[in-house]
């Protein structure tokens, strides 16, 4: 299987050969194709899999894909347990939508909010968050997330572990009712399956 048998762009065939990638891996073999196609994915990988690329590379296309020009909503938001993982998201948007008109930014907790603020109000397509500070920074109305089009719940299973429940929960409120929603985790619990049962619509499972 090739990258671009999976039906990636050109423009990203570009940023995956720049990187330096020959062959996706397993969970991107398996995912890209699904997520392309609108489905809800649920996602059993763990980090080093090549998990990241395995989302981020489909939400890139399906964004310039129906893309208005000279607008910039917030059209996929990316929440992550840890803000390692938030900026390793980050750098693999940044990197994969090189040759796209694409911008994405980061937000977390534990650092100055005002530069945050100040990206987000500069527009922004992809948001990779954690679920905290994201509920801070839209309490004090940086962003709206009115218009966001995919959902992707990064290592669900440590969001719970660290207690993110309500916090997701407060941000699934926040979101359109109508859109796409992926969730990846590397163990599922009871509470992983329940989280899934009440997000995604008939998903497809797909294993690393
Ligand atoms: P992740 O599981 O997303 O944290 O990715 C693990 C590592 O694999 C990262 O350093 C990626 O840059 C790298 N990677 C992702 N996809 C590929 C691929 N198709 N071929 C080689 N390396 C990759």
């Amino acid at each position: 299987m090739s990258f671009t048998a999976l039906g990636l762009s050109d423009a990203l065939l570009k940023a995956i050969s720049e990187k330096g990638y020959t062959k996706p891996s397993t969970i991107q073999e398996k995912a890209i194709p699904e997520i392309l196609e609108g489905k809800d994915v649920l996602a059993s990988a763990q980090t080093g899999t090549g998990k990241t690329a395995g989302f981020i590379l489909p939400i890139l296309q399906i964004i310039t894909e129906t893309k208005k020009q000279g607008k910039r909503p917030i059209r996929a938001l990316v929440l992550t347990p840890t803000r390692e993982l938030a900026a390793q998201i980050l750098d693999n948007a940044e990197a994969y939508s090189k040759h796209l008109d694409i911008r994405s930014t980061v937000v977390f907790g534990g650092v100055n909010a005002k530069p945050q603020i100040r990206a987000l109000r500069n527009g922004v397509d992809i948001l990779v968050a954690t679920p905290g500070r994201l509920l801070d920074l839209h309490s004090q109305k940086a962003f709206s997330l009115g218009r966001v089009t995919t959902l992707v719940l990064d290592e669900a299973d440590r969001m719970l572990d660290m207690g993110f429940q309500r916090d997701i929960n407060k941000i699934l409120d926040l979101l359109p009712s109508k859109r796409q929603n992926l969730l990846f985790s590397a163990t599922f619990s009871k509470e992983i399956k329940k989280l899934a049962g009440g997000i995604l619509h008939h998903p497809v499972t797909v294993e690393a």
